[in-house]
């Protein structure tokens, strides 16, 4: 129906031939496109403002090489601006120097993480290591249930309170503390390389569940904590995003539901309001529908 937001600044200034520098009046113009599109992306309404403040301080008065028209010059200035916010280069995990590592999922129910946690075993798998998955969401009911399951499909064992626990809707009790450090301890045991340690969420943000998680946190010394959150909240994004920096201070994102009509924004608004990067995106239910994320990608999907 439209045109992407690259094709449609590119025309604006078709007729004007490509020497000079950029104008107040250029910038204008395409300031309100960038805006329309960062939003309809759901892009968080503060972030966009501040984004389109910074491009346009660095688009007034910039050169226009011959090569380029001041449309596609402004449309590179965004993607530049955008791949930089969403972290520059693809991160990988990084590993300690005395396995294992230990990687803790945090977010709110229904993000994702308990299918995320499945993924990123087999992904890691793929790649060499020996991962064990933990079961510390001790409050969804069937949490655990669905962390064995996934586990089995990908291969890797998973330490949890019960393991037999028989009924889907069972919850488990016991202390996820006491979980997370047991499992952990388990890991060492069994020579495993990675510990990926599921944690519970809770609908809305919630004091309790910040302390639970950050004390998992402490007690293992998780060296990689991820963010997981569904690209679908929109403008809740910002919100979320920064109770949980302050909660647990996480060291990457994990985008989820990609595969659904997002165009991702909420990648941007994360990644500007907690300087973290965006470091996997998870594009359906499936054990194989994860991705490595890639900044310059997203950028194009956000401006498409
Ligand atoms: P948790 O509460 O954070 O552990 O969330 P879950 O892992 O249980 O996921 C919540 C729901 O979202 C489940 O029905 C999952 O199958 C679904 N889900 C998780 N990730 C994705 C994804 O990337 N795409 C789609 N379409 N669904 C997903």
């Amino acid at each position: 129906m439209f045109n992407s937001l690259s094709d449609r600044l590119t025309a604006t200034f078709k007729n004007l031939r490509g020497k000079g520098r950029l104008t107040e009046a250029d910038i204008d113009g395409t300031a309100r496109e960038i805006r329309r599109a960062l939003l309809d992306a759901d892009v968080a309404v503060p972030v966009v403002r501040e984004f389109i403040a910074r491009i346009k301080a660095r688009a007034l008065g910039a050169e226009v090489s011959g090569a380029l028209n001041p449309g596609q010059q402004v449309v590179k200035i965004v993607n530049e601006e955008l791949v930089g916010i969403l972290g520059g280069q693809t991160r990988e995990l990084q590993l300690a120097k005395q396995p294992p590592t230990i990687i803790m999922l945090a977010g709110l129910q229904g993000a994702g993480k308990t299918t995320l946690a499945g993924k990123l075993a087999n992904h890691l798998k793929s790649k060499g290591h020996a991962p064990l998955l933990v079961a510390c969401d001790l409050q969804r009911p069937n949490a655990v249930k669905q962390l064995q399951v996934g586990g089995e499909r990908a291969g890797v064992p998973v330490y949890a309170p019960h393991p037999g626990v028989s009924s889907e809707a069972e919850v488990p009790t016991g202390d996820p503390v006491a979980v997370a450090r047991d499992g952990v301890g388990t890991a060492r045991e069994k020579l495993h390389d990675v510990v990926i340690i599921d944690t519970a969420g809770r609908l809305g943000v919630d004091q309790e569940l910040m302390a639970q998680a950050a004390n998992i946190k402490a007690a293992v010394g998780a060296h990689e904590t991820l963010f997981v959150i569904d690209a679908m909240i929109g403008q809740d994004a910002v919100n979320t995003a920064q109770a949980f920096n302050e909660g647990v201070d996480f060291t990457g994102v994990v985008l989820t539901k990609l595969d659904g009509d997002a165009r991702g924004g909420a990648a941007l608004s994360v990644a500007q309001v907690t300087g973290k990067p965006v470091m996997y995106a998870s594009t359906g239910e499936g054990l194989k529908d994860f991705e490595v994320f890639h900044p310059d990608r997203m950028a194009k999907r956000i401006l498409d």
